[in-house]
C-alpha cells in the first residue's frame, strides 16, 4: 500500500549507503523462473532420479556432462533476457548520488545490464565461462560441445560456466566483499529470495544499519528482523516508489 511506499522512500531518504541483497526472485519479471516457486525450475529440472538441486552439483557435472550441459542450455540461456524495474531502480539511485551495492545470489548478469556498477556476484556469472583446470575467461561464443557432451575452447580445453555449483565453496575474497559492504551500510534491501540457499542466506547477519527491508512475494523464514517486510512483486513496487517518489 501507499503508506509501505512513503516509509520505504523515507529510509532511503534517510540512507547514503545502501545494499541490495537479491535473489532469482527479482528477475522472475523479466523471464528467468526462480527455482523454489511454484512452476520454478526445481520442479522443471527434478526427474524420476534426481532432484533439482542434484543437477545443478559439481559431482552431476562431472558425473554426467552431458546432462548437465543439456540441461544448462535449455533452463539458463540469459542472452535473451533484459532488466526490470526492479534491477533499472538500484542502477538509478547510484546516478543520484547514494553509494549503492548489489549483492546478489544471481547468475543473470541483469544487475550490470541495468547500469549498476558495484555488483558482488555469490555464485558467479552464466554469462561468463571459464577452463575447468585453470580457470582462464573462455569466450562463450567460440565453445563447442564434443560427441562426449562436454564443453571445449578452440583450443580443446574443456571449460565450464563461471559459477559456483552445489557442493562448490563460494570465493572467499568476493564472501569478503560482501561481508564488508553489509556491514557498513545504512539501509539493507533483501528482494526475491527464500534465503534457503547457504552460505549465501546468512550474509543478511552482517547487517548493523538501522533500515532492513525485505521485498518478496512469497512470506520469508525471517531470520533478520526486518524493520518494513512487504509481500509484493519487486519490479511493479520499485516502479511505483521510483515514479511516486525519486523520478523528477
Ligand atoms: P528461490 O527460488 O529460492 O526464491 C525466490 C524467492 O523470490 C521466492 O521466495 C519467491 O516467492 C520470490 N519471488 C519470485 N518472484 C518475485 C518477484 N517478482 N518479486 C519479489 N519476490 C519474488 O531463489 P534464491 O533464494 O535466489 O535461491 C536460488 C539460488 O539459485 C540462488 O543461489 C540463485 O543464484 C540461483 N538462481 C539464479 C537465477 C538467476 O540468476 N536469475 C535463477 C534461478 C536460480
Amino acid at each position: 500500500n501507499d503508506n509501505d511506499k512513503e516509509r520505504f522512500a523515507d529510509m532511503i531518504r534517510h540512507s547514503q549507503r545502501i545494499v541490495a541483497f537479491t535473489g532469482a526472485g527479482i528477475s522472475t519479471e523479466s523471464g528467468i523462473p526462480d527455482f523454489r516457486s511454484a512452476g520454478g525450475l526445481f520442479d522443471r529440472l527434478s526427474g524420476r532420479h534426481f532432484s533439482g538441486e542434484e543437477t545443478l552439483s559439481i559431482g552431476f557435472l562431472e558425473m554426467y556432462p552431458k546432462l548437465f550441459f543439456r540441461n544448462y542450455a535449455e533452463h539458463f540461456d540469459f542472452s535473451q533476457a533484459l532488466p526490470n524495474a526492479a534491477h533499472r531502480f538500484f542502477a538509478a539511485l547510484e546516478q543520484t548520488g547514494k553509494e549503492v551495492t548489489i549483492v546478489t545470489q544471481n547468475i543473470d548478469n541483469l544487475h550490470q545490464s541495468a547500469g549498476s556498477s558495484d555488483v558482488i556476484e555469490l555464485h558467479g556469472n552464466g554469462t561468463r565461462w571459464r577452463t575447468f583446470d585453470t580457470a582462464e575467461p573462455a569466450y562463450a561464443a567460440e565453445i563447442r560441445m564434443d560427441a562426449q557432451g562436454i564443453q571445449r575452447d578452440p583450443q580443446g580445453r574443456v571449460v565450464r560456466p563461471d559459477i559456483v555449483l552445489y557442493g562448490e565453496m563460494l570465493d572467499e575474497q568476493t564472501m569478503e566483499r560482501a561481508a564488508a559492504a553489509i556491514g557498513a551500510a545504512d539501509m539493507l534491501v533483501v528482494i526475491g529470495t527464500s534465503l534457503a540457499v547457504y552460505p549465501a542466506a546468512s550474509f543478511v547477519h552482517y547487517f548493523k544499519g538501522p533500515y532492513a527491508v525485505l521485498l518478496n512475494r512469497t512470506p520469508v523464514p525471517q531470520s533478520l528482523s526486518f524493520q518494513l517486510a512487504i509481500r509484493t512483486d519487486a519490479g511493479a513496487f520499485l516502479a511505483d516508489v521510483w515514479q511516486e517518489y525519486f523520478a523528477k
